[in-house]
């Protein structure tokens, strides 16, 4: 069992692809196959580097393992030249001269009859020989009916006279997309082509290429589309729609793994799915028939599931990233296992939490106005704090915590009036967690210094 992803490079790795892999992928895994990627760059116009480049490293950073590959379509040339030719040498496809002009009349002429807009056939029978004007036509089998059982949307069949022949060659012959695909994924021994509906329609023809080249068909699973919010299919301007836009946005290459195998599979109520459990319990024929819609706050509930439940080292491993990009040092402060213990059940994305680690690494120039205006509006609160937290002889969160309820009860206020103000002097924007442990990991000498600032803040 073969099952492979055959990106064009002409873009980043956007959800859709990034759903195709992995569905790709997880039957492979399941089945205990292969799993082949495959960069189809022959549209060398469109094709960039930077492209290929961002599937790469969005391949990557899913943990989406490929078992063989990168492989290059721009790299096979001479194969389908030859394939191309055998099928020129067999009489299964023709040279054909017709102009642009011809063919756009032609189509003009077809749609005002009502007709659907197909080539006629017209060079099929002149028995023409090459030159640099001419693509090569296949001869698509004029009679009959294409029929075959796709693993997602059940059986289909397609009369051959709704097929025109389909060019498999430019004037520059260079092959095309149809040509390309079923030379490689023979070549490649695919079994299992798994791919977005967008492609449903060619698949008909690229049946009728293998039939002509006698070659065994592999199995055809076709994709439901993503839609946005609105009901049209997802794209940028539903939002962010590359992969590494997640990345960037502090996701969990796991969460959005999950999201994604959500979109258009299920198995019953399930999820939240590990990796094992995808592998595990993934099948081509739990897919949906009908477009999944791509919901962002699911995905964010999601991230934020693995966020809580995951160990803080995995996520360090994942946060280094954005410290690294931030350029925030994390070696003069406390140990950084604590820190993200003490932000993991708050924090939704990673860069949540690099906002929230902030405070215990890096000082603030400045204390949030509006807030500070409100919250050292009195110092007796702060002054009081300060005085009992000097005498503290453990830096512990069990004691400060004591130290905040004796400063309410000795001044007869609410947990509020001493929690709030203590926290916006810690962190400058009143984001932090438990002011205990805040206190206890940022430290005595530094609590100190902050909270002195706020008792001299001026309001
Ligand atoms: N290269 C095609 C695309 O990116 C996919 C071809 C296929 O999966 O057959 O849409």
């Amino acid at each position: 069992m073969k099952s492979r992803f055959a990106p064009s490079p002409t873009g980043c790795l956007h959800i859709g692809g990034a759903r195709t892999a992995l569905f790709a992928w997880a039957w492979a895994k399941k089945q205990k196959g292969s799993f082949v990627l495959r960069i189809e760059d022959t549209d060398v116009e469109r094709s960039t580097q930077k492209s290929v480049d961002a599937i790469l490293d969005g391949m990557n950073w899913l943990g989406l393992d490929y078992d063989e590959g990168p492989f290059y379509q721009t790299q096979h040339f001479e194969r389908y030249k030859a394939v191309i030719r055998q099928l020129l040498d067999e009489g299964k496809s023709y040279y054909c001269e017709c102009s642009k002009e011809r063919l756009s009349n032609l189509r003009e002429e077809l749609i005002a009859k009502g007709e659907k807009a197909m080539y006629d056939g017209c060079c099929r029978n002149k028995g023409l020989s090459f030159d640099h004007h001419k693509v090569v036509r296949f001869k698509n089998p004029t009679n009959g009916v294409v029929v075959f059982n796709d693993a997602v949307k059940g059986k289909i069949s397609i009369a051959n006279k709704e097929l025109d022949d389909l060019i498999i060659a430019r004037t520059d012959g260079m092959p095309t997309y149809n040509l390309t695909v079923v030379v490689d994924d023979h070549d490649m021994g695919i079994t299992h082509v798994i791919r977005g509906d967008d492609h449903i329609n060619n698949t008909p023809r690229q049946i009728n290429l293998y039939q002509a080249l006698n070659w065994n068909l592999p199995e055809f699973s076709h994709l439901p589309m993503i839609l946005g919010s609105d009901g049209a299919r997802l794209s940028k301007r539903h939002g962010a729609v590359s992969v590494m836009a997640y990345r960037d946005a502090g996701f969990l290459p796991e969460a959005l793994l999950n999201y994604l195998v959500r979109l258009g599979w299920s198995h019953g109520d399930k999820e939240v799915f590990s990796l094992d459990e995808i592998v595990s319990l993934f099948d081509l024929k739990d897919i949906n028939k009908a477009p999944a819609s791509f919901n962002e706050e699911k995905l964010l509930w999601l991230n934020q599931e693995y966020i809580k439940n995951a160990t803080p080292e995995y996520l360090i491993k994942h946060l280094e990233w954005y410290l690294n990009n931030q350029e925030i040092s994390t070696h003069n402060g406390p140990a950084l296992v604590l820190v993200v213990e003490s932000l993991q059940q708050r924090s939704k994305t990673l860069l949540e939490m690099v906002e929230g680690l902030k405070m215990f690494y890096q000082d603030f120039d400045v204390f949030d106005e509006e807030l500070a205006n409100k919250q050292f509006q009195d110092k007796v609160p702060l002054k009081a704090l300060v005085k009992k937290l000097k005498q503290l002889d453990t830096w512990k969160s069990d004691e400060i915590k004591i130290i905040i309820k004796q400063v309410c009860d000795e001044l007869g206020i609410g947990f509020g009036k001493v929690g709030q103000p203590f926290r916006l002097a810690l962190s400058g924007n009143g984001n932090a967690g438990n002011i205990d442990t805040v206190a206890e990991l940022i430290g005595e000498e530094t609590t100190l210094k902050r909270l002195d600032r706020a008792i001299k803040y001026e309001c």
